[in-house]
């Protein structure tokens, strides 16, 4: 009789259990294959201080590829990428470089017209007559670099968006590690395709100690909605991944870009 009455608790037990797994639902998804490919560049000729960050950024995204959960391939010029090559990647991790002039940035652009995905850390996103890309610009949401501080220094940042998925899981202000900070004319901000995301605080002004930023809207990571991008701004030496939070919004980032791919978003895969 004993032996019998635990039989039936059991039984109720497990289809109380069995029931309340079907109503939440197993809360994680695990990958059986790589999700996606992701494409980092970056330049081992640039100014040491960007090849320092470059490094760090390897490992940082190299970490996020434990388990295989997605392939990353690195590369340090887009020299051999043509858009049949390109489309393979469901994101573009540039650091401190950009395609050079003709194919590669044909190559590009019709990957990002054709819903590519980009993430552009600092010099990634500097452009002006030297480098001579007026595509680059439109894609960009903004004129060409116009100013930065010196030296390099650490700044408090305002979330200028909580509910995106870059910053929702962010502080309303937290301080940046040292950065260059590179300010952009016209600003992005004038830009109504542009969604500014966080910018550095007006309380930091004047910005600098050699060369002083004093006034100015400066926006330091936004999406241009045109596009499945996300730049920011920061990338200069070897302590930007010294903060949890900077990681979690460098790591925010790289993943929303990702989730918006147009062929569906492979995180729910
Ligand atoms: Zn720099």
């Amino acid at each position: 009789m004993i032996r019998l009455i635990f039989i039936v608790i059991l039984f109720i037990c497990t289809q109380f259990q069995f029931g309340w797994a079907q109503d939440a639902g197993y809360p994680a998804n695990y990958a059986k294959t790589p999700r996606f490919k992701g494409l980092l560049v970056y330049s081992d000729q640039a100014e040491p201080a960007h090849v320092e960050f470059a490094r760090d950024a390897i490992e940082f995204f190299h970490r996020l590829t434990y388990g295989e959960g997605w392939i990353m391939d690195v590369d340090t010029s887009f020299e051999k990428y043509d858009y049949e090559l390109l489309k393979e990647y469901d994101i573009l991790i540039v650091i401190n470089t950009m395609p050079a002039a003709g194919v590669q940035r044909e190559a590009f652009e019709r990957y990002m017209e054709n819903g590519g995905g980009w993430i552009g850390f600092h010099a990634a996103g500097y452009n002006d007559s030297s480098t001579a890309w007026p595509w680059f610009n439109k894609f960009l949401g903004c004129g060409p670099f116009y100013c930065n501080n010196w030296p390099p220094q650490p700044v408090l940042l305002t979330c200028n968006n909580v509910v995106s998925p870059v910053t929702r899981n962010l502080p309303a202000e937290f301080v940046a590690p040292e950065s260059e900070w590179y300010q952009f004319n016209p600003s992005p901000c004038e830009n109504p395709d542009v969604e500014v995301l966080l910018s550095i605080s007006q309380k930091n002004y004047p910005l600098g100690i050699k060369d002083v930023v004093n006034h100015g809207d400066f926006p330091v990571v936004w999406r241009n909605q045109n596009y499945r991008m996300v730049y920011l701004n920061y990338g200069h030496g070897d302590r930007e991944f010294t903060d949890a939070t900077q990681n979690l919004l460098t790591l925010n980032a790289f993943r929303y870009v990702v989730s918006l791919s147009p062929g569906g978003d492979p995180f729910k895969k």
